[in-house]
């Protein structure tokens, strides 16, 4: 696209950037039109909902300034009542009431950004997920309506293996599992401490063996989590049997 603008404008600066760069996206993106800000402090298209990437043409060129698109949650609370963590908190008006993300409550970031321990107040709110969350884009009606890509870069590459199987895996395994996919970014040691916290939330008293056999790794975030895990699971296991 740049090699088109050069050929029709002559010599400029760019520079491209996709997630690459420490730019507030979702900014520009409102404020060039393409998207409002919604209660999930996403970009919504109203085409394409907001499961999109967003990629930017840094130029020196001159340009004539696009409006800002319209806010279109009205009176929507779908995905604030939908967060497990209340991570959506109340900032003030703009343009009906706005909301922040307290990254410090999100699942998304606990499973995927946080290294090392997960605070013990977070593990129980982790539910079963494994990377991620995004509930809170799931609910959006404005992702119900948006058509599902067929590009092949975005279809499923592996069978998703199940806890069991995660759980048994050697960090040459996760790598041939998992490397070249966004999971990679939560490291062996990462996704195995989410593993033993999902299955301690499970209730399921199938996971008790896998749990103490993990207790045997020699990374102690692992061993942590697999012993929090252990207790969880056994309580959860008395109250159903009680
Ligand atoms: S990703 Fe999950 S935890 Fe984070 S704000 Fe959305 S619904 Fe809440
Ligand atoms: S769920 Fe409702 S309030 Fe939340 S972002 Fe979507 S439209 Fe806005």
């Amino acid at each position: 696209m740049v090699d088109i603008l050069h050929k029709d404008l002559g010599a400029f600066e760019t520079k491209i950037c996709v997630d690459t760069a420490p730019l507030l996206e979702r900014a520009y993106a409102h404020r060039s039109g393409l998207g409002w800000i919604g209660h999930n402090t996403c970009l919504i298209n109203q085409q394409l909902g907001s499961w999109l990437f967003l990629g930017e043409v840094l130029t020196s060129l001159s340009l004539e300034c696009d409006n800002p698109a319209a806010f279109r949650c009205g009176s929507c609370t779908r995905c604030i009542e939908a967060c497990p963590t209340d991570a959506l908190v109340p900032t003030g008006e703009l343009e009906g009431p706005a909301y922040a993300l307290d990254s410090n409550k999100c699942i998304s970031y606990w499973s995927i950004e946080l290294k090392g321990s997960l605070p013990e107040s977070a593990r129980a709110m982790m539910g079963e997920h494994l990377f991620g969350c995004d509930i809170c884009q799931d609910v959006c009606p404005w992702n119900r309506r948006a058509a599902v890509t067929k590009a092949d870069e975005f279809q499923p590459r592996n069978a998703l293996p199940n806890l069991e199987e995660v759980a048994s895996m050697t960090p040459e395994e996760f790598d041939r599992c998992f490397g070249d996919t966004p999971v990679e970014r939560t490291r062996y040691r990462g996704f195995l401490r989410n593993v033993a916290v999902a299955m301690g939330n499970s209730g399921k008293e199938q996971f008790l063996e896998l749990l103490y056999r993990m207790t045997d790794s020699p990374d102690p975030v692992i061993v942590e989590h697999a012993l929090w895990a252990i207790d969880t699971l056994k309580d959860k296991i008395a109250v159903s049997k009680s």
